[in-house]
């Protein structure tokens, strides 16, 4: 908050106005340390980038500066209102307006549209205190409208309630279900980031209430995969754990939710995971073949009280690049060329040493392979 402040002193003894808006505000209130602080300002992109020294220009053509303090980032916003959203979520022009009230009043929750002076006075024209106190999301203005203009908000109001544990308020609620469809409109990378906020946040069950109860879900690919019971869900802080959670209570594959576009990476750990959940019993093979994060996806849902992190290190080696031989000595030690033979034989020996049934030591595996080889061929 003290980078937030000295920009605003600044922008103020320049002659303009500034405050701190939006996020930063209403988790100030609530007694939560708010993770970006966002400044609103009267001056103007140009202005605000002539009073300091480092600035980045990160969305400069919607009013946004970046002022850089000690490599710390604060994004100042030249005061404006947005109009037009003939596609239903961005808006067709950004006009700069000078008043704190206008801007406001463009903000899509009453706990997101106060701001707060240097002095921390608050500015509340539509009531967010009371809504923050009360545990209520209700839209700024008539709910109808502003959902139409952009209906990312929908799921916004959706992921407040579980992030907060807050109720959405009954006339902004049967805005959301009027205008479900048109969720369709919204870019499927913006829709996957409200849903894993959902699924890190302290109530997500209340989230999926209101996802189902407001038919939003039925403009979600596999959106009826979301109407399981989310009540036993324990949600950490990886939101791959509620993606794996919704699998595993549908008891379906990756291949329902891939119109998500996970990372590579997430959608292998899901599948992994859902591979591990159904061996019946993890023994050090299982603890070397899967990683700590596919085996702990697992874990959350299934009620495993293993230590992972501890059995994993406890074992004998944690890759094939920590064994004593490899593919090429199997090759130098048998006198054939590479071949489908080597994959199988090196696994067998990766399996051996895993298992403790041979030790990591190149004379001891040389042993028991060219005994073993001679054996099965
Ligand atoms: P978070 O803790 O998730 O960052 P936030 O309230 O800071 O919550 P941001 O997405 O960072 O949310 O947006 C900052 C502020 O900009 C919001 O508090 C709100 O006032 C406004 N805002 C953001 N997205 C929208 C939107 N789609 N429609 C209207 N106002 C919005
Ligand atoms: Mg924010």
């Amino acid at each position: 908050m003290k980078k937030a402040k000295c920009i605003i002193a600044r922008l103020k003894e320049a002659g303009y106005e500034a405050y701190m808006v939006g996020g930063a505000v209403r988790d100030h209130l609530r007694g939560a340390t708010p993770h970006d602080i966002d400044v609103a300002t009267s001056a103007s992109p140009e202005q605000v980038k002539a009073l300091f020294e480092r600035t980045i220009d990160t969305g400069i053509e919607h009013g946004t500066v970046m002022v850089v303090i000690e490599g710390q980032g604060t994004e100042v916003t030249t005061f404006r209102t947005e109009s037009g959203y003939s596609d239903n979520r961005r808006p067709d022009k950004v006009e700069f307006v000078n008043s704190l009230i206008e801007d406001l009043k463009r903000r899509d929750f009453t706990i997101n549209a106060m701001a707060m002076t240097e002095e921390m006075a608050i500015i509340d024209p539509f009531g967010g205190r009371g809504d923050l106190d009360s545990g209520i999301i209700r839209a700024v203005g008539v709910p109808e409208e502003r959902f139409s203009e952009d209906a990312l908000r929908m799921l916004r109001a959706i992921r407040f309630s579980g992030q907060l544990n807050f109720r959405i308020d009954p006339s902004t609620k049967q805005a959301i279900s009027e205008h479900a469809e048109n969720l369709q409109f919204v870019a499927m990378e913006r829709i996957k980031a409200e849903l894993d906020k959902i699924m890190v946040s302290v109530a997500p069950d209340i989230s999926m209430k209101y996802l189902t109860e407001t038919r939003l879900s039925c403009y979600l690919p596999s959106g009826g995969l979301f109407e399981i019971d989310w009540s036993e869900y324990p949600a950490g802080n990886d939101p791959l754990s509620g993606w794996f959670y919704l699998l595993y209570q549908n008891g379906e594959t990756f291949n329902s939710i891939r119109d998500y576009r996970f990372s590579n990476q997430d959608r292998k750990d899901l599948q992994h995971a859902l591979e591990a959940s159904r061996l019946p019993h993890w023994d050090d093979w299982v603890f070397y073949s899967f990683t700590e994060r596919q085996l702990a996806l697992v874990q959350a849902v299934s009620h495993k009280t293993v230590e992972v992190k501890r059995r994993q290190q406890a074992l004998p080696v944690r890759s094939k690049s920590e064994l004593a031989a490899n593919g090429r000595d199997l090759m130098e030690w048998t006198g054939k060329k590479a071949g489908p033979w080597l994959k199988e034989w090196t696994r067998q020996m990766e399996k051996a040493v895993v298992e403790r049934r041979l030790a990591n030591d190149k004379e001891r595996i040389k042993d028991w392979f060219i005994d073993e080889y001679q054996r099965h061929t």
